[in-house]
């Protein structure tokens, strides 16, 4: 016997059909004789939907009372799934953030879990009954309800893993594992038998929606064994050993042949800012810097050009495309100071990466992007790299053939 997270995302739960499509994945383990928990999205649309309504309220709104709208999608799901499994005869509660409790700090809309007692969802499943568990939420300060940022799901999942000491997070979504790259934008892309947890984050923190960036932090940090794969699988699909197609994200130790690139990701939530003929001195880039960082925008890749004869520079950075307006104008406000001459901006640019472990032991893996890139007439704008990952900069109507090139380049297209 074992005890199971299983996570269902928003297409696995889009309509009451699915829910029992859902329903028929948790028999199958109830009947295994595995304790059960289940954390489930809203409805795919419905937290859009919900955003939608919340800025149609009013542009300026209460992030408390934001989430207090945002939230309502799991607690829907998670009722009608208890409903459809109390119906096929299986014993089933649901459960919201409050009620485990999922202890989230102060940061409404993007909440942090401080704490969480397995406590009341062992005692539960270990009655016999299936935990069904409305993700994305949780409670924060002063008894509000908190939600955990978009595709906060992933990480109640992984955090009800850990809380409850699971044998296994298995994250069921509309895609049967981690591909090398999105398989909706390069059909050859390949799903990955394992990926060690460091490269995951990459690939999560660089665009791959797959997971939460912090669900993967989590399971690093707890080391939950998390299995991402698919809701629509069939009984058939199955290998010679008996498990289903999927991707296991796990210890580095555990992976045989490491490649020296694993994926490529991109990210559209990429902006560019430029000021231009920054006087070139010392405290000019704490004078740039500093502002954006008290006010919490965070900059990632910086390029810096020193004018012809030396007395200026143009500096080159991005910042998440949703502080963009912000960023520049805390630059425009901070002008005199900084004594730059202008400030232009662009929206219109996407982040393109390349991961793999490997990396660290090859060298050569950037210069090969670069050559490939240059070959389709891409322009890069800026470069960022660290130990395990390189980021280019280019302009968003390349980014389906910069992707593709890349993945190709590195010898990841299936055969
Ligand atoms: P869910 O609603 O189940 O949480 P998401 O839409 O959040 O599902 O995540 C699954 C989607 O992630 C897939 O449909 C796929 O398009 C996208 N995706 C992006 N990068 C990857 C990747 N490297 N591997 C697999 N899927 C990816
Ligand atoms: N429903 C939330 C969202 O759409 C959380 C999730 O699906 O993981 O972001
Ligand atoms: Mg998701």
């Amino acid at each position: 016997m074992a005890r199971l997270v299983l996570k269902f995302g928003g297409t696995s739960v889009a309509n009451v059909e699915r829910i029992r499509n859902v329903a028929r994945h948790v028999k199958r383990e109830v009947d295994a004789g595995h304790e059960v928990a289940v954390v489930v999205s809203a409805m795919s649309g419905v937290t859009n939907q919900l955003v939608a309504y919340v800025k149609e309220a009013s542009e300026l709104y209460d992030p408390r009372e934001y989430d207090a709208v945002v939230a309502s999608g799991e607690q829907v799901t998670s009722g009608l799934l208890a409903i459809v499994l109390q119906a096929m005869g299986i014993k089933a509660r649901s459960w919201q953030g409050w009620q485990i409790p999922l202890v989230t700090n102060h940061e409404h809309g993007s909440a942090r879990i401080d704490s969480m007692d397995g406590a009341r969802l062992i005692e539960s499943m270990s009655s016999g009954e299936v935990a069904v568990i409305a993700g994305f939420q949780g409670i924060g300060p002063n008894q509000r309800i908190a939600t955990l940022g978009r595709g906060g799901s992933d990480t109640s999942a992984v955090a009800v893993a850990a809380a409850v000491k699971a044998d296994r997070c298995d994250i069921y979504t509309d895609v049967d594992g981690v591909y090398t790259t999105d398989p909706r934008i390069v059909p050859k892309a390949r799903r990955l038998e394992k990926v060690a947890f460091e490269e995951m984050l990459e690939m999560a923190s660089l665009g791959a929606k797959v997971l939460q960036v912090r669900s993967v932090e989590l399971a690093m940090v707890h080391k939950v064994r998390t299995f991402v794969r698919s809701s629509f699988d069939k009984p058939e699909d199955i290998d010679p050993y008996g498990n289903p197609p999927g991707t296991l994200i796990c210890d580095e130790d555990e992976i045989v042949e490491q490649e020296v690139v694993t994926g490529i990701a991109f990210s559209k939530d990429e902006a560019q800012i430029s000021l231009r003929h920054v006087p070139d001195k010392p405290g000019v880039a704490a004078a740039v810097f500093g502002p954006l960082a008290e006010a919490a925008i965070n900059v990632d890749m910086i390029v810096q050009i020193i004018s012809p004869d030396g007395s200026s520079t143009d500096i080159t950075f991005t910042v998440p495309s949703a502080d963009f307006k912000r960023a520049v104008d805390i630059l425009s406000k901070n002008q005199d100071k900084i004594g730059f001459t202008t400030v232009e901006g662009q929206d219109d640019v996407v982040k393109v990466s390349v991961i793999g472990m490997g990396m660290r032991s090859h060298a050569g893996v950037a210069a090969l992007a670069f050559k490939a890139l240059a070959e389709k007439s891409i322009n890069i704008r800026a470069i960022t790299t660290s130990e395990i990952k390189i980021s280019v900069l280019i302009d968003a109507p390349y980014t389906e053939l910069a992707v593709r090139t890349l993945h190709s380049v590195y010898g990841l297209d299936k055969h």
